[in-house]
């Protein structure tokens, strides 16, 4: 897909497995499973979608899925396949030693588990050519998670990165490249971020955990994760509608089926219509 002379790919680590009622929080489900088929664990199917990005010279990996250092135990609680992203890179002509920049929207380890990897027993650098942009205030969290979330932090996600010199902490909305900039939407965590792509006078949104699927697209379907879910909802208020008025295509973190679209005012709500990007 090409936005004038940006162009991306949206590529996927694989699939991981939630529960159903995590997912929708206080969505009753006799409603979600209508949308959504639980398997008998109630758990739903997500992708964890990532982007590839080349934009002004540069080769920009937007999330990195759940990487391949998680134990079997946790592998197996949360339906995690083999990772994917390695492969999807070099499918498009990449290799991991080509990307410029890696952006996590935030730290939880669906998003970032892929930063870095285990090469003769140390934590190493998966991208290691990768400035790593993330919000000086989740990495922060994310060294001293609390009680309620620290099941989704794992220190081996980011720290290396540090001590790497790789990371680079971001305080606030910027553009990271031409025509791609990252855009502070707290609620799914306090300093999570989205990320615009530009070009051609046409626009795409990446929504990361805000509206993590488009069955998360009613206003108060919203994750039962969600740290500050009232933050989530006036987040949705403020962007949905833009895409809407926009026409921005609409990219979704965690939608198997449907990772683009353009949104659609339907009946006082909102509806995708799906897009295929490539
Ligand atoms: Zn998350």
């Amino acid at each position: 897909m090409k936005l004038g002379d940006l162009e991306f790919h949206i590529l996927s680590d694989g699939d991981v497995w939630l529960d159903g009622g995590a997912m929708f929080g206080v969505v009753p489900k006799v409603l979600w499973e209508r949308k959504m088929a639980p398997d008998a664990k109630n758990r739903i199917q997500l992708a964890m979608n990532c982007l590839l990005v080349r934009a002004g010279g540069k080769t920009v990996l937007i999330e990195t899925g759940a990487g391949t250092k998680m134990n079997p135990k946790l592998r197996q609680i949360y339906g995690l396949e083999d990772s994917r992203l390695i492969g999807q890179l070099e499918r498009y002509g990449y290799h991991n030693t080509e990307i410029d920049i890696v952006i996590n929207t935030h730290l939880h380890f669906d998003h970032c588990g892929g930063n870095t990897r285990i090469e003769q027993d140390k934590v190493v650098c998966t991208f290691p050519n990768a400035k790593y942009v993330v919000q000086r205030g989740e990495y922060e969290h994310a060294r001293n998670p609390n009680e309620r979330d620290q099941a989704s932090y794992f220190d081996e996600n980011y720290a290396p990165l540090e001590k790497a010199g790789k990371l680079a902490l971001l305080e606030g909305d910027r553009a990271i490249a031409p025509g791609v900039e990252l855009i502070r939407a707290p609620g799914h965590t306090a300093n999570m971020q989205c990320v615009k792509l530009s070009g051609g006078g046409k626009s795409a949104f990446f929504f990361a955990d805000l509206v993590p699927t488009a069955a998360h697209l009613p206003l108060p379907w919203i994750m039962g994760y969600d740290l500050y879910p009232m933050t989530t909802l006036e987040n949705k208020k403020k962007w949905i509608p833009e895409l809407v008025k926009e026409g921005w295509i609409a990219l979704f973190g965690h939608d198997a089926r449907t990772p683009a679209g353009h949104l659609r005012e339907k009946n006082g709500g909102f509806e995708v219509e799906p897009l295929t990007i490539d």
